[in-house]
């Protein structure tokens, strides 16, 4: 069967369909390729359970001020729910929902005994002080504490949340419950029970799939061209490894500009400098050019590891690489997506590309669940050995239906977790 290129319903804003709409969109271009399952198709097009909660919280000032939380949980066929808690002032349900769905497909995608969910809080923590955020942390987690457990749903960190947002949501929970309960959420510090390796995980699951789709490409490494948008966590982990490999950065973009050199930029000390200056702007020896120029660069890899919505339908024509691992979530729009499938490039998809946290999240939960820890060299090697299964299951389904690694990744992800709903039934 050859790809569904169905073109977007005409109500949808191509540029900016809203994440909910993307999901389903995503979900009916695969349906034609799962079989009988797809007569199960409409249970994944809702999520299962919605939790609005209202958290009021005394500032510091003495006056009560009242935020609106939510926790989501899209699938929990195939485990508990999994999926970061994000802080965000323009955060909304249906947004928190797609974010749901997307990782069941991720976590589906690199077969982890886990469902998908979501949590946020609609609020900038960059307006309150550190002891608001955590009072408002820990009375949001107490009233999500119905829904979420170490064997029903697990949060981490997203967006404005991190490990020590984590430790108060562990510390609240488990206080509530007059017990230790570390598996409750993933991305704690180390002190409290947080995995080693998790920090670069995402970055080296990038380099991993990245590798083999240059492998598969008949690329060679050594001397390949890469250009990387978005220098934090993510994108600088997969500079490095890239570069241990031989490969030459050329372009770097990050918020405070782009910079160019064709002979590699000296990715290390990029990273030094960026801890030091906040930005990569102003470092000496390398030229800036314009995001328009970033984008048209000649390169044999490109990732995009910043923000979503970044690759459209305005610069997808002009991109001139061979594979784009995309870092970050949702980096490209469908449309821009066809644009790429049609210009010949292979795109390593989100839900599979930057499945590397998640997976060393798991590995986290796991430990914690032993009281057992692992040396970093073995969470290393198991998340290569899970990251090169999905990418070669993912290529083989791909192959098999002739389609994009984004469809093969959604029609591998949705046959998984319909075949645990078809194998347990609809209840009662
Ligand atoms: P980060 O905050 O460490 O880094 C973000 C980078 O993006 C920074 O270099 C910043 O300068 C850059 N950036 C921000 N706005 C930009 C703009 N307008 N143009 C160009 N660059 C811009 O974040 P991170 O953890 O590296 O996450 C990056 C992406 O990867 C996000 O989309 C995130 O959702 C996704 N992701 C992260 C993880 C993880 O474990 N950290 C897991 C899965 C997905």
């Amino acid at each position: 069967m050859s790809e569904n290129k169905q073109c977007l319903p005409s109500y949808l804003n191509p540029d900016n369909p809203g994440p909910w709409a993307v999901f389903l969109e995503q979900v009916e271009r695969v349906t034609p390729y799962l079989g009988e399952l797809a007569s199960l198709v409409e249970t994944i097009k809702q999520p299962e359970r919605s939790l609005i909660v209202n958290i009021p919280v005394r500032l510091d000032d003495g006056s009560i001020a009242q935020f609106e939380g939510y926790r989501v949980q899209h699938s929990l066929n195939c485990g508990p729910g999994k999926g970061g808690v994000r802080y965000h002032q323009d955060v909304t349900l249906s947004e928190v929902m797609a974010l749901s769905a997307w990782m069941s497909v991720k976590t589906a995608v690199v077969g982890l005994p886990y469902g998908g969910a979501k949590g946020a809080i609609r609020f900038n923590p960059r307006d309150y002080s550190a002891a608001e955020v955590e009072r408002i942390t820990r009375r949001y987690i107490r009233e999500i504490s119905s829904v979420i457990g170490v064997e029903k749903d697990i949060p981490g960190p997203d967006v404005n949340t991190n490990a020590q947002t984590m430790a108060w949501m562990m510390d609240g929970y488990s206080a509530a419950r007059g017990t230790d309960c570390p598996g409750i959420v993933t991305g704690k510090p180390i002190a409290l029970g947080g995995s080693l390796g998790r920090v670069q995980a995402t970055g080296r699951g990038v380099f991993i799939v990245g590798a083999s789709a240059a492998r598969d490409a008949g690329i060679d490494l050594n001397g390949a061209r890469v250009c990387v948008q978005g220098f934090g966590n993510v994108g600088s982990t997969a500079a490095r490894l890239f570069c241990e490999l031989g490969a030459r950065v050329i372009a770097v973009q990050d918020h405070t500009g782009t910079l160019y050199n064709p002979d590699g930029l000296p990715v290390n000390a990029l990273i030094e400098y960026v801890q030091e200056h906040g930005g990569i702007a102003g470092k000496p020896n390398a030229e800036q050019i314009s995001n328009e120029e970033f984008w048209a660069l000649e390169s044999e890899i490109l990732i995009p590891a910043a923000l979503d919505g970044q690759i459209t339908r305005h610069n997808a024509g002009s991109i001139k690489t061979r594979i784009i691992v995309e870092g970050a979530n949702g980096p490209t729009t469908p449309e821009a997506d066809d644009i790429l499938n049609a210009n010949g490039i292979t795109v390593v998809p989100d839900v599979l590309a930057n499945a590397g946290g998640v997976t060393v999240s798991y590995f986290e939960w796991v430990q914690n669940r032993a009281g057992f820890y692992w040396s970093e060299e073995e969470i290393n090697q198991r998340l290569e050995a899970i990251m090169d299964n999905a990418y070669t299951a993912v290529s083989a389904t791909a192959a098999e239906h002739r389609v994009s690694l984004r469809t093969a990744a959604f029609i591998t992800a949705c046959t998984r977790i319909l075949k645990v709903r078809e194998a347990r039934g609809l209840h009662p």
